[in-house]
């Protein structure tokens, strides 16, 4: 039986394959490689190039294999591009989740881990966030990912498909050799952004507001290590797999750091000084998020390896060095 990951050449998504290929099990990957690399996948696993959306493409999928469970990254993420343009987002993440849990119907396939976000929040009422807290997105890239977990709901207490959501606070860093790591075009999250600085592709780092009511005014986050969202992944199917109820968790490292302590820390990580300029608030933006993620901890046993910002850090510079123009392919 293999395991089929949607979205396999993606970022968070690659470093999945990775690990699940480490522990031995059987991979095919489905991508359209829109935003996916070719480069990014990995050897062992079985690839298909073709998009979620395509009932027919799935239907070869899981008529050719053996198909376990599906892992589900395949999606946009892009919060300013889905306040643009929502009708992407909605057509390529809520429609791509529902032509796959059809074709999941169709082909008894009844285990599903899904990649979620802490968008679907919107501005926190408290921090910690908990998994009960409520859900009021501010964008609509925020608004499909919930929307899939509602869709994944009423299918599980009609067809019987279990699933897992993980709400992940802000993913970072990249395999330690640096032979994968984040590739966005455009890119808009911090940790790349200020490593171009270093590598020379860009003048100074721009801090999106330091007006905000949190310790030195700039945006607090919970930077967490893709390795260890990978890892939850696995958690999380092996939890389905002992017939564990459906039910969402945050992955997060429960602690926050503002754009100022990400910026010196990156100074630390890379040895070399970042130049900073201020400017306006970026639209949408909630001054903190954290996570609580006790509950992944007590039920799926996860526990975060990468909970120093600068380590991190110092394997997504590994990566960008090695590669300062991304994957070529
Ligand atoms: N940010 C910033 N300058 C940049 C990019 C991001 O100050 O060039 C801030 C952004 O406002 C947010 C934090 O860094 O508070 C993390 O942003 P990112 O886009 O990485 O992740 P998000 O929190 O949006 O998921």
């Amino acid at each position: 039986m293999a395991i089929l990951v949607c979205g396999g050449a993606g970022y968070i998504g690659s470093h999945t394959v990775h690990q699940l290929a480490a522990k031995g099990e059987s991979v095919v990957i489905v991508d359209n490689l829109a935003t996916g690399h070719r480069a990014a996948l990995h050897p062992a696993a079985k690839f298909y190039e073709g998009d979620i959306r395509d009932s027919f493409v799935l239907d070869r999928i899981f008529t050719e294999n053996q198909i376990e469970a599906v892992i589900h990254f395949a999606a946009n993420s892009l919060v300013g591009e889905s306040m643009e343009n929502p009708l992407k987002y909605f057509n390529n993440n809520v429609g791509g989740m529902q032509t796959l849990l059809e074709a999941m119907v169709r082909h008894h396939v009844d285990k599903i881990v899904f990649s979620s976000t802490a968008a679907v929040y919107g501005e926190p009422k408290r921090v910690p966030i908990r998994e009960e807290d409520e859900t009021n997105p501010t964008n609509a890239y925020g608004e499909t990912k919930r929307t899939m977990e509602k869709l994944m709901k009423w299918v599980s207490r009609a067809n019987g498909i279990r699933y897992v959501s993980l709400r992940y606070f802000n993913a970072a860093g990249a395999l330690d050799d640096g032979s994968i790591g984040e590739d966005h075009s455009p890119e808009t999250h911090l940790i790349p952004l200020i490593l171009q600085v270093p590598l020379q592709k860009r003048a100074a780092i721009t801090i999106f507001g330091n007006d905000y009511a949190t310790p030195d005014g700039t945006c607090v986050r919970d930077y967490i290590h893709v390795l260890d969202l990978a890892d939850a992944h696995v958690r999380a199917l092996e939890y389905l797999r002992q017939g564990g109820a459906s039910d969402i968790f945050n992955l997060g490292n429960g602690k926050g750091f503002s754009v100022k302590e990400m910026i010196v820390a990156a100074e630390k990580a890379t040895g070399k000084s970042i130049a900073v300029q201020t400017g306006a608030r970026r639209a949408g933006d909630p001054a903190q998020l954290i996570a609580s993620s006790e509950k992944a901890r007590r039920v799926l046993g996860w526990q975060p390896q990468y909970i120093d910002v600068e380590r991190i850090i110092r394997t997504a510079w590994s990566w960008h060095k090695s590669h300062p123009d991304g994957y070529t392919d």
